[in-house]
């Protein structure tokens, strides 16, 4: 078994690989590290970067903090700390200030998302698509190395007040009964798969109550797969993991793993694609997806080399997500039409197979809006944008236009084409957010139902598969 050695920003000194580059480059990575969160394993420093393309490697700025991603000033303000030696609190304190400048709750995620039940919110779910709810347990709120421009970032820094957290299954469970619309739960974080089978079982077995029934897929948002693949292959309870999928698969429910791919070279290394024949094997499916990041993955052949390894390793292209309004955006996106160019240079290699990848797509606050292409409309430069997701689903499918501009990154930067004043569905998004803000009055009693005490979920019917060999 191989352990998963893990490294953060107290031992930068001490990751041989890093010496070759100039003390300088460390020191400031150390500056940066304050603010932003750094943890990177064995496995990605000697198996994923290529240390003779360090530090332009992509993979190598996948999960090394960069210099660009503070501000000059806010570098220079955590360089003068450290080099006047203060104390840790001082400068924790210092990178709390800048960390709070940096939207830590996009797209509404606190105010808008948390459903409520009881007169209370319900912590550590988000609710805010008809058919799928979101679910974060406490105990999975990290990951096995963490991406430089991870949107989740504020959950791995200290104050627990930014922290999502659910140890309340039986809420979860009560609130599922309660809302039959939904027909799909993902288990997200941080990365659940960092949490042992075992306490990942306490999560997910409840969701397997008879009860449940309109429960009809399962799907665990990780990137396990590229950090650690160990997990499905060789780590004490990767066996009992994939039992668990089996086991989900047995009560006739869709399993999948929204796997988190950056990068091509994150599926060539053998035990990747051991995990994966693994996984296959219980039955649950591979979906990906990933924001298109500056510098990682911003040419349209590394996504189409994504994609078509993904289609022969029989994995589902998703997402292509544009980089979220958060943290060091300023760093790391892309405007939005230069992310179309890449996505349609990706997707006009791709076989029909491979097009079920979407995108670029924004993860925003009235909901996912697809940037389906940029037209030339009676005169004026668009780009044509629908909603995949939205907060009133009536929204989706109908394709609406803003005027072109090529610096816009982001749906708050783009205005209505055509002279309108607003988008189509900005009146009755200012309803849907009244309604949630007026206190969440009309969620406060939930449908009569009975709630009656929550049923023992049935003992597991699986049968051991065959498919399942040892590594
Ligand atoms: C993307 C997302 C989902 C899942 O959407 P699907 O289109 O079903 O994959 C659910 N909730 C939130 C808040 C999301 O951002």
């Amino acid at each position: 078994m191989r352990r998963c050695r893990v490294f953060t920003r107290e031992d930068i000194d001490s990751i041989p690989e890093l010496q070759a580059l100039s003390r300088d480059h460390r020191e400031t990575m150390k500056a940066v590290s304050w603010v932003f969160p750094f943890r990177v394993n064995e496995y990605v420093i000697r198996e994923l970067i290529d240390w003779s393309a360090a530090p332009e490697d992509p993979l190598y700025r996948l999960v090394f903090p960069q210099p660009g991603m503070l501000l000059p000033g806010q570098l220079s303000e955590i360089q003068g700390l450290t080099s006047r030696g203060v104390s840790e609190e001082e400068l924790e304190q210092a990178a709390r200030q800048i960390q709070l400048t940096l939207n830590v709750h996009p797209a509404g995620q606190k105010a808008l998302n948390v459903p409520w039940m009881d007169g209370r919110p319900l912590p550590g779910v988000q609710h805010k698509y008809r058919e799928t709810l979101l679910f974060f347990p406490a105990a999975g709120q990290s990951c096995h190395s963490y991406c430089t421009y991870c949107f989740r970032w504020a959950q791995f820094t200290r104050p627990d007040r930014f922290r999502f957290e659910s140890h309340e299954t039986s809420s979860l469970l009560r609130y599922l009964q309660l809302h039959r619309e939904v027909n799909s739960v993902l288990i997200t974080g941080g990365d659940p798969l960092v949490m042992r089978t075992k306490v990942l079982r306490r999560y997910v077995e409840p969701l397997l109550d008879p009860s449940l029934d309109h429960i009809r897929s399962i799907r665990f948002g990780t990137k396990s797969l590229s950090y650690w693949p160990y997990r499905f292959v060789s780590d004490p309870d990767a066996d009992d993991l994939l039992r668990l999928f089996e086991e989900i698969r047995s009560t006739g429910r869709h399993v999948a793993l929204m796997a988190h791919v950056s990068h091509p070279r994150e599926l060539e290394t053998p035990v990747v694609r051991q995990a994966i024949r693994r996984i296959q094997g219980a039955g649950a499916v591979i979906r990906t997806q990933s924001p298109i990041v500056r510098g990682v993955n911003d040419d349209a052949d590394s996504w189409a080399t994504l994609w078509r390894t993904q289609v022969q390793l029989g994995l589902v292209p998703y997402y292509m997500f544009v980089a979220r309004d958060t943290g060091a955006q300023h760093y790391f996106k892309l405007p939005l039409a230069e992310a179309l160019d890449v996505y349609n240079g990706a997707f006009r290699q791709l076989s029909g197979l491979g097009r079920t990848a979407r995108g670029p797509v924004m993860s925003a606050t009235p909901g996912k809006v697809l940037v389906t292409g940029v037209s030339r409309v009676a005169g004026e430069d668009v780009f044509v944008l629908q909603f995949l997701q939205g907060r009133d689903p009536d929204w989706v499918g109908r394709p609406f236009f803003a005027r072109f501009d090529p610096q816009a990154a982001w749906l708050d930067e783009l205005r209505p084409a055509f002279g309108e004043s607003e988008f189509f569905f900005e009146s009755r998004f200012r309803e849907i957010k009244a309604a949630l803000a007026a206190g969440q009055v009309s969620r406060r009693s939930p449908p009569a139902l009975s709630a009656g005490p929550t049923p023992k979920p049935p003992a597991p019917t699986y049968s051991w598969n065959r498919h399942i060999q040892k590594s």
